[in-house]
Order: structure tokens, then C-alpha cells, then sequence
């Protein structure tokens, strides 16, 4: 048998060989990059008000939060951002963890101690996927937003079931049917889990989601998660929902008893950046001009784009290598775009990903755009 680090080796080449090797890029405070990679939707990450705020938390608390909540307490920064963020998704109760990633852990592992299905999106994030595999239950994977498939798979199902997606798809940008999930859901007596995190600031009054646009705000078969890091630009995840399931999560889920709590720091400073963020009309209106903007002059280059539902816009590119060259021009020109590539899309394709910052200036974004469309295969 060879050694373990020679296998890892042997992966490693197998991977460079397929194209699918990951870099990992310095990234330089303050550099003039222009930002259309990360999820900083409303440009809240640098607001004076968030960082302001999460300074004072700071000196008040130090660092760390030094412990789980359940060991250390709950501070006021963490109480008052779950009622906030309770408040602007229309729910009953909220709860906060260390990231997206964990609070979805965390639901669809929940759902399973009521539910014996569950209905995954074949486009859901890996976090919901790896969520599913925790969950202890079976899990059918429904075709892309197709509420006729989901139908099916419950109607064939005795028991009860929870059906997951996202409202905003993490890379192809594109909105879930979330009104006809929600009639399906509820005819059946299933729970509808949604992952909000490319909607939350973005779409519906106030930004509170792509939950409340779709009308199912406080309803009391939907589950909505969402992280803190994209449009409230800080770090973090919640569940919102009934005050009895969010009581659940607190006795029982993993992620959140066992995980040290979020920084003080970087609460209180989300929480500032909620308040912002239900303000920010005018950035959600920019943004949509800008989406509209940049796919009509994608169309016109040639590519097959949508006008983004929200902050994503998904660009094909010929093949992985092809992808990687598009993304490494534009970044040599200043310019910060997504590349993604399997097995990060779920079809196998490899494209550009495009998200809008309502922070970059529009002289900076007039130019992005030509250097994507220059620099395109
Ligand atoms: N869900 C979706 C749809 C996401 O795009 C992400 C972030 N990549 C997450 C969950 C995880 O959130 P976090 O980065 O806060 O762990």
C-alpha cells in the first residue's frame, strides 16, 4: 500500500489534470480590486454604522464570545439581533449561529425527528446537502424548481415530509417557484425549508427576503434560514420560525449547542447592519438597474444570461480552463469576479458568477463591465 500523502498527491494531480485546481489568492486590505465576487450585496461590510458598532462591542467584550451560549451566556448584542432579525422576517422567534453553513445543519437535522422524508432541491447549496445526510431520514432529490415533481414525490409519501430550497439559487442566480412550493407543501401537511441567503436585504419590503416577497412570512409551515454574511456583510447564520421549533433548536441542535457562539463583535455589528440594510431602498433599487445593465450588455456580447432575480448573475463559459482564464484576465485588470467550476455548479457547468456590490462606485462598475466583456473567450 502506498503512504497516505502519496495517495493525497495522486488526487491532487488527478485534480490539476481535470482543471480543478483551487488557488488561493492573497487579498491585500484597502486594494483597489473592483468587487463583483463576493456577497457583499449592499456594501454593508465597510458601512460606518456596522463598523462602528461591532468597535464598541468590541472594547466592551474583547475578541471571542469564549464559550457556547448555553456555557456563556447570551449578551444583549445576540438577544437583540434575534428579535431584529425575528421582526424583519415576519417571524415568530429567530435564532443565531456561527455561520449559514451551521444553522442549515442544524434545521434540516431538526426537521427529522418529525418528518421521515425529505425533498431536496438538485440545485440546493452544499450546506443543505450535507444537512440532508445528517438528518438521518431518506432524501429524494426533486429536479430544479419544479413544484409538479415535488408534488409527485409527496403525494407518494404516507408520512410527513420537509421540502428544501433556496430562494435565490447560489449560482445560476435564479428565483424558486416559493407561492407553488408553498401550495404543494402545505396540501400535503409538509414542511417547506427555505434558505434565504441571496435573498435576505435584497428582495421584498425592506429587503426582509425572498420569503416575505413570495408572501409566506410567519407562516407556520415554513422554515427560513439565511446567513449574515452576504447582504448584512458580517458573518453568521439564523433560523427564524415558530417560537416552539426555534426552542428545539436550542435543546437539541448540534451546531448550536456545541459550536462557540458568534463573536459579540460581529452580532452587534450585523445588528447595525439590519437596521441599515431595511433602509436601503435606494442601494436595492441601484442594484436592480445595475443587473438589468450588465446582462443586456452580456446579451449583446453573445452570452446566454438572465437578468439576475437578485444580487447573481450566472455567465457560461466554454469549459472549466476557459473559465479560469476569463476570471484570471479580468483580475489582472483589477477587476474581482466568481469562477465556478465542478463541483461547485450543479449542473457540471463552469461559468463566471457575477454578484453586485451596491459599494462599488459607478464609474468603477461602467468599467468592470467592459473589462468582462473584453476579456471574454
Ligand atoms: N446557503 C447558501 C445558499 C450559501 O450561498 C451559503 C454561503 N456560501 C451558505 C448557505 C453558507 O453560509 P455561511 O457562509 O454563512 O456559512
Amino acid at each position: 500500500m502506498t503512504g497516505w500523502l502519496e495517495a493525497i498527491d495522486r488526487l491532487a494531480r488527478e485534480r490539476a489534470k481535470a482543471g480543478l485546481t483551487r488557488q488561493l489568492r492573497p487579498r491585500a486590505a484597502g486594494d483597489s480590486v473592483v468587487d463583483l465576487a463576493g456577497n457583499d450585496y449592499l456594501g454593508l461590510s465597510v458601512h460606518p454604522d456596522v463598523v462602528a458598532a461591532a468597535r464598541d462591542a468590541l472594547d466592551a467584550y474583547g475578541l471571542g464570545a469564549t464559550g457556547s451560549r448555553l456555557v456563556r451566556g447570551t449578551t444583549e448584542a445576540h438577544a437583540d439581533l434575534e428579535s431584529a432579525l425575528a421582526g424583519w422576517l415576519g417571524a415568530d422567534s429567530a435564532l443565531v449561529f456561527s455561520s449559514g453553513y451551521l444553522a442549515n445543519l442544524a434545521v434540516v437535522r431538526a426537521v427529522g425527528a418529525v418528518c421521515d422524508l425529505v425533498v431536496s432541491d438538485a440545485y440546493n447549496h452544499a450546506s443543505l446537502i450535507d444537512g440532508c445526510k445528517i438528518s438521518g431520514i431518506p432524501v429524494k432529490k426533486a429536479p430544479h424548481n419544479d413544484p409538479a415533481a415535488v408534488e409527485t414525490m409527496l403525494r407518494d409519501h404516507p408520512g410527513r415530509a420537509a421540502v428544501i430550497t433556496e430562494s435565490v439559487f447560489s449560482v445560476d442566480g435564479d428565483l424558486a417557484p416559493l407561492a407553488e412550493l408553498h401550495e404543494v407543501t402545505s396540501a400535503h401537511g409538509a414542511l417547506l425549508i427555505v434558505d434565504d441567503a441571496h435573498a435576505l436585504g435584497l428582495l421584498g419590503i425592506e429587503g426582509a427576503g425572498g420569503v416575505a416577497a413570495a408572501g409566506l412570512a410567519g407562516a407556520t409551515d415554513v422554515l427560513v434560514t439565511a446567513t449574515l454574511s452576504k447582504a448584512l456583510g458580517g458573518a453568521g447564520g439564523v433560523v427564524a420560525g415558530p417560537a416552539a421549533f426555534i426552542r428545539h433548536l436550542v435543546d437539541t441542535g448540534r451546531t448550536f449547542i456545541y459550536d462557540t457562539a458568534p463573536p459579540p463583535a460581529v452580532v452587534a455589528g450585523v445588528l447595525a447592519a439590519v437596521r441599515v440594510a431595511r433602509a436601503a431602498d435606494d442601494r436595492r433599487a441601484e442594484l436592480a438597474r445595475r443587473g438589468a445593465r450588465i446582462a443586456e450588455r452580456l446579451r449583446e456580447a453573445g452570452f446566454d444570461v438572465r437578468d439576475p432575480a437578485a444580487g447573481v448573475l450566472s455567465v457560461p463559459a466554454p469549459g472549466p480552463e476557459a473559465a479560469v482564464a476569463w476570471a484570471a484576465d479580468c483580475r489582472d485588470r483589477g477587476v474581482a469576479v466568481g469562477c465556478f467550476r465542478p463541483p461547485s455548479t450543479p449542473d457540471g457547468s463552469s461559468r463566471l458568477r457575477l454578484t453586485l456590490n451596491a459599494g462599488v462606485t459607478e464609474a468603477d462598475f461602467a468599467n468592470a463591465l467592459k473589462v468582462i466583456v473584453e476579456c471574454a473567450p
